[in-house]
């Protein structure tokens, strides 16, 4: 399927691609996200919708779910579009226009902005073949309602911060919860590790290191419990569950994007203080981008995707100021001039 064209795609429906449509439709140009996963948010709701966030402007503490609610509603004022579970695979020009191409169709646009973050992002898959049939019934790589697993026997797997963060909070929703990890040694927040080792001491979980997953157990094609294998002395003993929540990290791949002869260093698009990727009508935010300087903070893509689209829309549209004026003053926002 071939999309009208659109003054601006923005590639990412993270908190700064979020942000860039706001601020395309503030300058009242159309725009589009694209984005590969079936919701908007990126990381935010992917990897931490439950987390408080402490540092960005105007919300001392906000779950990260509820921050993404506020982005969308801000972003989706102006009916810009946004196409989700589309990877962009491919770039053309054609007849004056970049078209974005993704296995489900083309997006043609005058301009782009690319915020795709850490890129194409899906959670890490559990390396036993015999667990894969499993997933989506007894094996969940992601969690979008920590109340669908209420009163349920959870089993987590992995050292990082994900799977001790869901230990942590499901914890007094499980019937029972149990975490395990091939090793001893945790790469999450020492302060969360301490709490749920503190949990796995009071009797409240149990917590087995050197130890990963080796078999299914089921009764009548429902999942009813796993086969443990200790890592050392290879000795297996089976654990009763009702879910299985493997929390390994995400791999993530820049894909097409790295092809489009930007110029990239580690991964990431190099851009000037205005965006700009050296490609005229390119223009990149957010985690994506690296300067000297760069932080990869929610924050600086805010900051960056104002920049980045003010640019496009001067470059479409040469008459249009760069400088987008104050909000406080806009008619467009009921407002009139100082
Ligand atoms: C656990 C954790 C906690 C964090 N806590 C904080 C915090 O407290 N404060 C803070 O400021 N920052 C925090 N961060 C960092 C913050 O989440 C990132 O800086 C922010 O998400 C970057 O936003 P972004 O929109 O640039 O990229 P992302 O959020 O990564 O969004 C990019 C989007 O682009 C999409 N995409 C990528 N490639 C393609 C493609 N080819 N086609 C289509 N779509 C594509 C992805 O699917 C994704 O949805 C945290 C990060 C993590 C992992």
């Amino acid at each position: 399927m071939t999309h009208d064209p659109v003054d601006i795609t923005i590639i990412g429906g993270g908190p700064t691609g979020l942000f860039a449509l706001f601020y395309a439709g503030m300058r009242g140009v159309k725009a589009q996200i694209v984005d590969a996963l079936p919701q908007l948010g990126g990381q935010l709701t992917a990897l931490y919708p439950e987390k408080y966030i402490f540092d960005v402007g105007g919300f001392p503490k906000v779950l990260a779910k509820d921050f993404v609610k506020g982005l969308t509603e801000q972003a989706l004022q102006f009916r810009g579009a946004t196409h989700l579970n589309e990877t962009i695979m491919g770039l053309e020009r054609r007849e004056g226009l970049f078209v974005l191409q993704t296995e489900g169709g083309e997006f043609p646009s005058r301009a782009i902005v690319i915020a795709a973050g850490i890129g194409a992002f899906s959670p890490r898959r559990l390396p036993q073949v015999v667990a894969h049939p499993w997933y989506g019934r007894g094996i969940f790589d992601v969690v979008t309602d920590p109340e669908a697993f209420r009163g349920k026997r959870i089993l987590i797997l992995g050292g990082g911060d994900t799977a001790f963060d869901w230990a942590h909070q499901l914890l007094d929703r499980a019937a029972t919860l149990t975490l395990v990890h091939r090793s001893d040694r945790f790469r999450a927040h020492a302060a969360t590790v301490t709490e749920v080792q503190r949990a796995a001491a009071e009797g409240r979980m149990g917590l087995h290191t050197f130890h990963e997953l080796h078999d299914i157990l089921s009764v009548d094609g429902t999942l009813t419990g796993v086969v443990l294998r200790d890592t050392k002395t290879k000795a297996t003993f089976a654990l009763a569950c009702d879910v299985v929540l493997p929390m390994l990290g995400y791999v993530s791949d820049l894909g097409a994007l790295a092809q489009w002869g930007l110029t990239l260093e580690k991964e990431e698009i190099v851009v000037n203080s205005c965006m700009e990727t050296g490609q005229p009508g390119i223009y990149a935010a957010g985690d994506v981008t690296t300067y000297p300087g760069k932080l990869k903070l929610i924050a600086s893509g805010f900051g960056e995707a104002a920049t980045a689209v003010n640019q496009a829309v001067h470059w479409i549209y040469p008459e249009k100021k760069v400088t987008p004026g104050h909000s406080s003053n806009m008619a467009l926002f009921g407002q009139s001039p100082d």
